[in-house]
């Protein structure tokens, strides 16, 4: 109710995602001035109260942002502007989406304006031969940390597994770890105590179990409890669910594993949830049959190996879970009726 719509179009071309395919690649942006008279008559609506939810758009900081050669652009097949490499005519300069945040925090009426829409971390770790496109993602990387988080920052690493991002046209993990050092050195230096809450994917084609084990011990390692999950869904006009139904991917016709039955799907979400004492048996089992066994210390620290459940139980635990193909917040590691900490920034 309280979010504002700045941009359309996404030049990220997310394998899974239909936005390109239904917004184009290409960015539309709103003028500033339509922007800011739209949150003027945010101001005015009686409920508000001086905290914008979101200003955004498909992701987050895409605005303002394209080719620099045009006629280039319109010669150009790549689905993504920015994978498996940033292209070189891409601007990335984020000064503009900076003077839109500036613009609206300075109305009268505004207290905060928070950014909700999901961060593109490869656009702002990025170096380009644009020494100024540089210094502004630098720029907007803090201005954004400090002012626009309401306590948590959405990003979209959706997989560990580089096999597996290659698939989905996401960026390396690499850069995922890198950005949330930035991100917390920022946080350090402004006295914040925010979080950055990463968004995942299981069974995507070309994800196997053992990569879900592997994502369990190293968001583990992270720190993380992952709450924003979601099973793979195929959705229709996208490349990851011509894999997923044909068993093959489109570009060089290699096979492509896909997780189909609901056991297999279910096998993989569960790795998400290591932390729950209840999916720890289930895990365990399923560990030793994939010959990982390993990793059971480093998911529960060396700690003694329990015995495996029957079979049965094992089945009848996981069906019981109806939260299997839908990204969902997952509140359940929380005693009932306990509610979340507050963030730095809740009213
Ligand atoms: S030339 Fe580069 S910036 Fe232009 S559409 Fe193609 S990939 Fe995107």
């Amino acid at each position: 109710k309280f979010s504002v719509n700045i941009h359309r179009g996404c030049f990220g071309g997310c394998a899974f995602c239909t936005i390109s395919a239904h917004q184009g690649k290409f960015i539309t942006c709103r003028s500033k001035e339509s922007i800011l008279k739209e949150v003027r008559q945010v101001i005015e609506m009686p409920d508000f109260k001086g905290n914008l939810s979101d200003l955004g758009g498909p992701s987050a900081n895409m605005y303002g942002m394209g080719g620099r050669n045009k006629k280039a652009c319109e010669k150009c097949t790549r689905p993504s502007c920015i994978n498996p490499q940033i292209c070189p005519n891409l601007n990335t300069d984020h000064s503009k989406l900076i003077d839109i945040y500036r613009s609206v925090d300075a109305l009268p009426g505004i207290r905060r304006s928070y950014i909700g829409s999901g961060v593109r971390y490869d656009l702002l770790l990025y170096r380009s031969k644009d020494e100024n496109a540089n210094r502004a993602a630098a720029e907007y990387t803090r201005e954004l940390i400090e002012r626009h988080v309401s306590g948590r920052l959405k990003v979209a690493p959706e997989h560990v597994a580089d096999n597996v991002l290659r698939q989905m046209r996401k960026p390396p993990f690499q850069q995922f770890r890198d950005f949330k050092r930035l991100f917390d050195r920022i946080n350090g230096e402004c006295g914040l105590h925010q979080q950055i809450i990463p968004y995942f994917i299981s069974s995507h084609p070309g994800c196997h179990e053992e990569d879900m084990a592997e994502l369990a011990v190293i968001t583990k390692d992270l720190d993380f409890h992952l709450e924003q999950v979601q099973d793979f869904t195929p959705t229709p006009m996208t490349i990851s669910t011509e894999a997923w139904y044909t068993g093959y991917d489109p570009y060089t016709l290699e096979p492509v594993f896909s997780a189909k039955t609901q056991e297999e799907k279910l096998r993989q979400r569960q790795y998400f949830f290591w932390y729950k004492p209840e999916m720890r048996r289930d895990i365990e089992r399923s560990l030793r049959a994939l010959g990982r066994g390993d990793l059971i210390a480093k998911l529960w620290n060396n700690t003694q190996q329990r015995p495996a459940l029957d079979m049965t139980r094992h089945k009848s635990q996981q069906a019981k879970n109806k939260n299997g193909n839908n990204r969902t917040t997952d509140n359940r590691e929380r005693p009932k009726g306990q509610k979340r900490r507050p963030y730095r920034n809740d009213r």
